[in-house]
């Protein structure tokens, strides 16, 4: 390859998936400091092999660009496997033995906090506080569902937070209640916070060690690179300052931007605040320039903002139509002043009327400040109406899709479908016709809410299916909406160019090509050689970032 000097790091024998533009594959790989300096077979690399060259014989094993995560909770995520962690369980006995188990191991610890309990186990998604009260009739209990939207409580969490019968609900949540009105012992969206404000903020170290455990789990399965969903100084943890401590320190190995949190109670006066926190906030390989707006909830309970209202039990319409949490004036203003200050919009924006607000606000931007190169993005799209599947890419609007949701399990099939109604559950997370229309997509997991291996995000993105032997109570074994499945090269796709698009990194990340910085990923096999229905059967055996090893499976 005409290269003076040799290489420090040689990959040799591999199935190299470069994810260049002509989707080029390669044998072999060379790496000098951070970049990548040769791409080709092995023949044309064998010059580059010095001395001091480290090889990596890949044994036709697959190397790909390191996986980037579009929308992720990494330093929750990490926390949450410290505290009483719930993600792997799926039975109301199995979680009221490790809430108990992890009470009696942890004395000292005023608050039960943790989380992670799945809906689809509880009788209309809703926890009762009796059976936290029969294990902790004293000590206040606080666990949010897997996807964080409704959190399970004791009574004592609730008098301790002022909530009973006379309690209204607040404008952006809802307290489950039983018929005398007392509470029920599960709170939505906003009346979770009417809990959770009261809890003690976590010490920083202990967010500290959360942001490193994630990241720990993060490059086990290939990722290199994320856009951590929400970063703050004001929640119950500040992962802002844990990010510019492990930025500065060089404890933070992956390439981070943080999405700084729109507070959804302020107005256009949050706009100076947000400001002087992205001036503060590059520390390292991180960065805070995007601002994330939480624009609806989700459909489990009622809260995702839909166009038609949702249907009851019976299939008759009710007449909520969820939530549209900035009002869709204040929202367009707010996006065309962030805009115009060069920050990034990225929406958590679920039900279709939710993504309708989003794009019609990315359209009020463009319409004053013209074309830009924000690269603003709709987190989940969950649903979105057929009208809207062009305006993605007319607005240069990007999909943030979390695929593993796109599948018949049993909180899609008795908690959502039935109360969207058709056709429009068939409009659901439409990755297949979005990219038919153009539109750039990337991918992320929503981690802590669900997994954050790509691998298995791939699968079920591929196969609109969940993996076989996956934790889900998954029935129902059909595909769901076929037509929107991905072949795995887009797939692939999302995860590496299509998330450092998003990141603003692809010109120096998302494909293994010369000149860029070497970020990989070892998988086991090459996931092109083998069935679809195997993707989530692979797995990652090593992660560079920079060049730099930052893990390897032990029996690797
Ligand atoms: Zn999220």
């Amino acid at each position: 390859m005409g290269s003076n000097g040799s290489a420090d790091l040689l990959f040799v024998n591999g199935a190299v998936y470069t994810v260049d533009a002509a989707r080029t594959w390669a044998q072999a790989v060379a790496v000098r400091d951070d970049r990548i300096v040769a791409v080709g077979a092995d023949a044309d690399l064998a010059d580059l092999r010095g001395s001091s060259t480290e090889v990596v014989d890949l044994a036709g094993r697959m190397l790909v660009p390191g996986f980037q995560d579009a929308h992720v909770h990494p330093v929750s995520g990490g926390i949450d496997m410290l505290q009483c962690d719930l993600h792997d369980l799926d039975t109301k006995e199995a979680y009221l033995d490790a809430i108990a188990a992890y009470a009696a191991s942890h004395p000292e610890e005023a608050w039960i906090l943790g989380g992670g309990w799945s809906q689809d186990v509880f009788p209309r998604g809703c926890p009762a506080k009796e059976d936290l009260d029969a294990i902790l009739p004293d000590r206040p209990v606080f666990l949010p569902n897997r996807d964080g939207h409704s959190s399970w409580v004791n009574s004592t969490a609730l008098e301790l937070a002022g909530i009973d019968a006379s309690t209204p609900d607040p404008a952006d949540g809802r307290i489950e209640r039983l018929p005398d009105g007392s509470p029920q012992g599960t709170v939505h969206e906003g009346a979770g916070g009417m809990v959770s404000r009261i809890i003690p903020p976590l010490d920083p170290e202990t967010v500290y060690q959360g942001l490193l455990r994630g990241q720990a789990y993060l490059h086990s399965l290939g990722l290199t690179g994320w856009q951590d969903a929400i970063v703050d100084r004001d929640l119950i943890m500040d992962n802002y300052d844990a990010y510019l401590r492990a930025g500065a320190s060089g404890d933070l190995t992956g390439r981070v931007v943080g999405a700084l949190w729109w507070d959804r109670a302020k107005g256009l006066e949050q706009i100076d605040d947000l400001v002087a926190l992205r001036e503060g906030g590059t520390s390292g390989r991180f960065r805070a320039t995007s601002v994330k707006i939480m624009q609806d909830g989700v459909c489990e309970n009622f809260t995702a903002a839909v166009l038609d209202p949702y249907l009851d039990e019976s299939g008759q319409p009710t007449d909520n139509r969820g939530i549209s949490f900035v009002d869709p004036e204040v929202l367009d203003e707010a996006v065309t002043r962030l805009d115009a200050l060069g920050f990034q919009v990225h929406y958590h924006a679920l039900a279709e009327r939710a993504v309708r607000e989003a794009l019609d606000a990315i359209a009020a931007a463009r319409r004053t400040n013209g074309w830009t190169d924000g690269r603003h993005h709709l987190a989940h799209i969950q649903v979105v109406h057929p009208d809207d599947l062009p305006r993605f890419r007319e607005l240069g609007a990007v999909a943030n899709a979390q695929p593993l949701w796109a599948a018949h399990e049993a909180q899609m099939d008795e908690l959502t479908i039935p109360f969207l109604g058709a056709p429009r559950w068939t409009w659901q997370y439409p990755f297949g016709s979005l990219l038919r229309h153009g539109a750039q997509l990337a991918m992320g997991s929503d981690w802590s809410v669900s997994t954050p291996d790509p691998l298995e995000e791939m699968h079920v993105a591929v196969n609109r299916q969940m993996p076989a032997d996956y934790a889900y109570r998954v029935d129902n074994r059909d595909v769901f909406l076929p037509d929107e499945r991905l072949d795995l090269a887009s797939a692939i796709h999302g995860f590496t160019m299509g998330s450092a698009y998003v990141n603003h990194a692809d010109g120096d990340t998302g494909s293994i090509e010369p000149g860029k910085l070497a970020d990989l990923a070892v998988i086991d096999r090459n996931l092109f050689a083998h069935p679809a229905d195997e993707i989530s059967s692979a797995r990652c055996l090593a992660t560079y970032v920079g060049g730099d090893r930052v893990y390897a499976a032990e029996d690797a």
